[in-house]
């Protein structure tokens, strides 16, 4: 999804709270961080998977990979420790609230994607991932229609 939606996602729920909830800087800040920063996740892959720092090829390169990628911040298991960590600390649900959004728009772009063949989607389970991935994720060969792959895999 393009970080813009997650950003107005996060700022329209923003809002919504100020305004409905009365909620301070604080509150703010945790969605935001839940609904667009999360995407840091997708920096820090292509940092170590292509040892560069750039900002915008890290861009280019999540959006033209058909490829699915675990992206730690966006897996369940990571909502799960939130959730655990907000029994003890419940203002951590503004950022839970805020995750929730950004999975949300994510999951849509990735049913669509799927869809349309485009690419593979995210990897939302991380256990499952570790355990059993080269025969979950194994790349399908469905998306090989518009050679993108190819172009992705160098
Ligand atoms: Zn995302």
């Amino acid at each position: 999804m393009y970080p813009l939606w997650h950003l107005l996602l996060s700022a329209a729920i923003s809002i919504f709270a100020i305004l409905k909830l009365n909620v301070g800087p604080l509150e703010v800040s945790l969605i935001v961080l839940g609904g667009f920063l999360i995407d840091a996740d997708h920096y820090l892959i292509y940092i170590i998977n292509k040892r560069r720092f750039g900002i915008r090829a890290a861009y280019r390169y999540f959006k033209g990979s058909p490829r699915a990628h675990l992206c730690v911040f966006h897996t369940a298991e990571f909502m799960l420790l939130t959730l655990f960590f907000m029994l003890y600390l419940p203002v951590l649900g503004w950022f839970l609230a805020g995750l929730a959004s950004h999975l949300l728009l994510d999951i849509i772009e990735d049913v669509v994607m799927r869809f349309y063949k485009m690419h593979e989607g995210r990897i939302y389970f991380l256990i499952p991932y570790l355990l059993w991935g080269k025969v979950l994720f194994k790349p399908s060969g469905r998306l090989l229609k518009s050679g993108r792959r190819r172009a992705d895999e160098h």
